[in-house]
């Protein structure tokens, strides 16, 4: 099915209109840590990379940036903003494209008009000729949207902040952005992401499964979403998005043409609806701002853990940091997310305490048997 969307460039790469779907990941080391970071890029580069993320958050990653951008110059590289949005004029020399999520820049300068901020963003876009996707994600919805909400549709609240920061990009006569919404919900990304499609069928869309978790499960739920929204002609760009080690980052990459070349030759998994039955485990694919490498063998071992589980209907969530952790595990029956040296843990919204890496596996076991006993009574 074609659906056509109006072309965005990226450094050497177009996206939109009829060029092919082009397949984005993102460097998961510390910014700072300049060989490990730049060793990241080559490695998604190796594995056919378009675009590749990097994550900012602070001056020092911003020089870090600049001799990335030295050792791989040929390297198409965008920019995950954070909180931090003024950082843009810093970074842009450096980069093709600019990521900013409208609820992380809510919460920035409250005083300010979130339009100007906007329009701050689109003069550094311009000048520097990047590109810029407005990047929603179910954890951090704009609080203005969600307040707005009266049912549990989770939805509505990201389509609508999407779309009111289209909007303010068009009046700016700025055209070169996409558009992600982002849930680790595959019915809800495809929800989501067929419903804006038709409300804006000129801007393309980036697709992914965020917190996906690890292999296998993680790209089963990434291929599900994919395959019923690339055959309707929605997806301009993609990401797997899976907990892996460092070495193996550029898997995502292999993957995701894996994913598109299937459905290119008509070689379908998924059924028509996807219904998750059993323990879902979801974990964030980790970024620069990961708190503590352990995180990664934290997920894997939740993951052995708690197989025991694997009948039950309950969702753990595992989180690398505290940009996304705390508001990405709101909605987990058990949630954790890192710090340098402990993990919060929480049932739902509520925080049941930290605990050390030593001991949180232990303090997990405890409250899912909990969980399950509580649920066999009721
Ligand atoms: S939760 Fe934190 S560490 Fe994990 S991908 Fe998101 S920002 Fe990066």
């Amino acid at each position: 099915m074609t659906r056509q969307t109006r072309e965005v460039r990226i450094g050497n790469v177009r996206i939109g209109g009829t060029h092919p779907i082009a397949v984005q990941s993102m460097t998961a080391t510390r910014t700072q840590d300049i060989a490990a970071t730049i060793r990241q890029v080559e490695l998604l580069e190796a594995a056919g990379a378009d675009v590749i993320r990097i994550a900012v958050d602070n001056p020092k990653d911003v020089a870090a940036l600049a001799e990335i951008r030295a050792a791989r110059p040929n390297a198409n590289l965008s920019i995950d903003l954070q909180e931090n949005y003024r950082l843009a004029e810093k970074v842009a020399p450096f980069v093709q494209k600019l990521r900013y999520n409208p609820g992380h820049l809510y919460h920035i300068e409250r005083e300010k008009p979130v339009q100007e901020k906007v329009r701050y963003l689109v003069d550094v876009a311009r000048a520097h000729d990047c590109a810029m996707r407005i990047g929603v994600n179910a954890g951090s919805v704009d609080p203005a949207k969600l307040a707005k909400t009266t049912t549990d549709d989770s939805i509505t609240p990201m389509i609508e902040s999407a779309a009111e920061h289209c909007a303010m990009l068009d009046d700016l006569g700025f055209d070169q952005y996409c558009v992600s919404i982002k849930d680790s919900d595959p019915n809800k990304v495809i929800d989501a992401n067929i419903r804006f499609a038709e409300m804006r069928p000129d801007v393309p869309l980036h697709l992914g499964v965020t917190e996906a978790g690890m292999p296998p499960d993680g790209i089963i739920k990434t291929r599900i979403a994919f395959e019923q929204l690339i055959t309707r002609g929605i997806g301009d760009t993609i990401r797997v998005s899976l907990t892996l080690p460092f070495e193996k980052k550029g898997d995502e990459i292999t993957v995701g043409h894996q994913i598109l070349d299937d459905i290119k030759s008509g070689r379908f998994r998924s059924v028509p609806r996807f219904e998750h039955k059993g323990l879902n485990i979801i974990s964030c694919p980790s970024c620069s701002r990961v708190e503590n490498e352990a995180f990664i063998d934290l997920a894997q071992n939740v993951r052995e853990m708690s197989a025991y589980a694997k009948e039950h209907d309950i969702t753990i969530a595992v989180m690398g940091c505290r940009v996304n952790g705390p508001g990405e595990t709101d909605d987990a029956d058990l949630g954790m997310w890192c710090a340098p040296s402990y993990v919060n843990l929480k049932r739902g919204p509520q925080s049941l305490g930290h605990f050390t890496y030593d001991e949180i596996l232990g303090k997990l076991r405890e409250e899912l048997d909990r969980l399950i006993e509580e649920r066999q009574i009721a």
